[in-house]
């Protein structure tokens, strides 16, 4: 049951309003890019250093956009130095962690070859909202000095330029087709109108199959010359009504208007030839492309733009593990068909409490309804079936059942 007892604090209120300025740049769990690699190579090779990262901090993690010298992607935002850097929007100089009371237990820090040197600068918005860092680590204790700060801050702000120029971007550079952010925003009228006038819309999504095979084998040029092939096929094939956009690396989707299940199953079949018919003249062995498809067609007394999506993925997940190279409509196998009540989009940090209190992990909460919630976590496979959410800022907790494990989060069913 929820209980709300008390205003949120003005803290947790910033905090609110700084994942908002994270969504807004709409950067997390993206790809690699050369941009942000550069910086993370430029912190190395400058302050002779052996990792170098690239953040954001996310309600429950710090995610890495680039990093040298660590492979994990993301770190717990608990144990995360960085998080100090977010919380009070300046530099933090650590010359040895492990002389450090703040510090010297930190799991980081305890490792085997673990963290001395730390140096962290924000990444802060044009409206004031310290969202991610640039951080120089060392296992090795070191000083950093005045006019070393002041590059690693210079530094920080070609990567805030970097990340404005994509938030302001709304086509991709690669292909030339919407970016994620103009592809949802465009999206997200065409499907207030379906829902409004109750006429059809479906959504298709795609992802290109074994593309990493197909960089490592033809290498990366080869593997853009892919992807332009694909999306200008693809965009051949649509009309004009239709909207077509780069999600990520190698995964598409596209928003029908008028059409329902049948009709995008058709145009998926249609896409799915014509990207198997592609031909890359000079490569050896001959190069041939595929790929996986997913199709779902709105509901319109459930789904949201991030619901119909998040329902073709699963279909597009189905395809993959069908054996790829096939298209896929969702069935609803997942359970997910239960939801009665629309669903309100939120970014709210929360805890899920369990072990008879004992557990505590941080999440981010991405939807929120009557019945449940979704929440970001990592891993998700380590929680048991019965968990308790806590939203601190709406000073509301809720006793759930896991119905659903993802790759990065969960889906919970509060207890009636
Ligand atoms: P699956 O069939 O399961 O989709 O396998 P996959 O190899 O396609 O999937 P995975 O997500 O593991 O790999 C995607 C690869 O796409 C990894 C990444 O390096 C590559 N990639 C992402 N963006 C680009 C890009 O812009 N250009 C090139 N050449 N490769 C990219
Ligand atoms: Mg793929
Ligand atoms: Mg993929």
């Amino acid at each position: 049951m929820s209980a709300v007892t008390q205003a949120p604090s003005p803290s947790l209120q910033a905090e609110e309003a700084r994942l908002a300025a994270v969504e807004r740049y709409d950067i997390l769990d993206t790809p690699a890019e050369p941009a942000f690699d550069r910086i993370a190579t430029l912190i190395r090779l400058v302050f002779g250093v052996e990792t170098s990262i690239v953040s954001l901090i996310d309600a429950h993690r710090q995610w890495f956009k680039a990093a040298q010298g660590n492979d994990k992607g993301e770190v717990p935002r608990d144990i995360s130095f960085c998080r100090h850097v977010v919380a009070n929007g300046r530099p933090l100089v650590i010359t040895d962690a492990s002389q450090d009371p703040r510090f010297q237990n930190n799991p980081l820090v305890t490792a085997p070859r673990g963290v001395r040197f730390y140096a962290g600068v924000p990444l802060t918005t044009h409206d004031g909202h310290h969202i991610g860092t640039l951080c120089a680590i060392d296992s090795q204790p070191r000083d950093f000095s005045e006019r070393e700060e002041a590059i690693l801050q210079g530094l920080a702000q070609v990567a805030m330029s970097e990340l404005e120029l994509r938030r302001l971007a709304t086509t991709d550079g690669l292909t030339g087709i919407a970016t994620r952010r103009a592809f949802k925003e465009d999206a997200l009228r065409f499907v207030a109108l379906a829902r409004r006038h109750r006429t059809q819309l479906s959504a298709v999504t795609f992802d290109i199959d074994k593309f990493k095979a197909i960089n490592d084998t033809y290498g990366h040029a080869a593997g853009d010359t892919v992807l332009k092939a694909v999306t200008a096929a693809v965009t051949q094939h649509l009309r004009q009504s239709d909207i077509f956009g780069r999600l990520g690396g190698e995964e598409f989707a596209i928003l029908l208007p008028d059409a329902d299940g049948h009709a995008a199953m058709a145009v998926a079949e249609k896409l799915r030839h014509a990207i198997l018919d592609l031909r890359f003249p000079g490569s050896h062995p001959p190069l041939i492309a595929s790929a996986s498809f997913g199709i779902a067609t709105l509901d319109p007394s459930t789904d949201d733009l991030d619901r119909l999506l998040l329902k073709a993925d699963e279909a597009l997940y189905e395809a993959k593990r069908g054996g790829r190279n096939r298209a896929i409509s969702w069935r609803g196998a997942t359970g997910a068909t239960t939801i009665e009540v629309e669903r309100r989009r939120v970014l709210k940090a929360g805890k899920l409490v369990f072990n008879n209190r004992r557990s505590v992990i941080s999440c981010t909460v991405r939807a929120l309804w009557d019945k449940g919630a979704e929440v970001s976590v990592t891993p998700p496979n380590d929680l048991p079936e019965k968990v308790t959410l806590e939203i601190p800022s709406a000073a509301a907790h809720w006793e759930g059942r896991v119905t659903q494990r993802r790759p990065n989060g969960i889906e919970l069913e509060f207890a009636p």
